[in-house]
């Protein structure tokens, strides 16, 4: 049985007294559950003080992004041994927002997923297709190829160490959810890829995370696929009682 796993993406929001409230209300109210994991990625400024916030409790730390160098002149950057000492469990790769926003490329993705594993973080590696892709039904083919790159080369003792997330990016940050059936298509199909690219034991033990525009209200039918093993959620897991919800429905999902 694989666990759910949901996690919160706070992006860009939140100040030091937020971040620190938020954590502190999540910590205190996350119901520990042996099949189900939490985590919160806060901005990397903020790392230090939610980890602490989160000490005694079942939720664990995440980053949003990370450098692909070990050390060295990069300014501005971030290394994932750096992730490590303050303390985080988790790294995003290959956010939507990087991808087209920032410009990541697919082999820098790859790179990012390498220097994750190598520092013994779990990255959960996001794919996922721009509207216009899914109305010329370029979907599976824009996945294939992210995922392709991502896991290129990659042994699979290092493979069954990914999350993954699919996020459709036309559902990211829009409120407008794929339908159940959308998600469980493409969820489908990455098991499908992972069971090709490996083999069905590691395929069928990766955990494959949903995200875009999920909320307490919309979880549910999301989180009873059978291939949709947890949430990654942006907008929402500001909120603590709204990220607990999702929390409680994917305890229940996966019960
Ligand atoms: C995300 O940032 O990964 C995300 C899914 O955002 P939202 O839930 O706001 O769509």
């Amino acid at each position: 049985m694989r666990p759910a796993f949901v996690a919160g993406n706070w992006k860009m929001h939140t100040s030091m007294a937020e971040a620190t409230k938020l954590a502190r209300a999540i910590a205190a109210r996350a119901r520990g559950s042996s099949n189900v994991i939490a985590a919160v990625c806060p901005p990397f400024p903020y790392l230090a003080a939610v980890r602490s916030e989160l000490e005694g409790s079942t939720v664990l730390l995440g980053a949003q992004d990370v450098y692909c160098e070990k050390n060295g002149a990069f300014t501005g950057e971030v290394s994932a041994a750096m992730l490590v000492d303050v303390g985080c469990t988790y790294c995003i790769v290959g956010h939507n927002e990087r991808r087209h926003i920032i410009g990541e490329s697919d082999a820098l993705v790859r790179r990012k997923v390498r220097a994750v594993l190598a520092a013994g973080l779990t990255p959960i590696v996001c794919v996922g297709e721009l509207a216009s892709e899914r109305d010329g039904e370029e979907t599976v083919g824009v996945v294939t190829a992210q995922l392709s790159s991502a896991i290129a080369g990659l042994p699979a003792d290092d493979a069954a160490r990914l999350v993954f997330a699919y996020e459709p990016v036309w559902a990211i940050g829009t409120g407008r959810n794929a339908t159940p059936d959308q998600a469980e298509e493409v969820h489908a199909h990455i098991r499908k890829f992972l069971a090709d690219r490996y083999n069905a034991s590691l395929a069928d033990r990766a955990v494959i995370q949903y995200g875009g525009s999920v909320k307490a209200s919309n979880a549910e039918s999301l989180l009873r696929q059978p291939n949709v093993d947890g949430a990654l959620v942006g907008g929402a897991s500001l909120d603590a009682t709204e990220f607990l919800a999702i929390l409680e429905t994917a305890t229940r999902a996966a019960s």
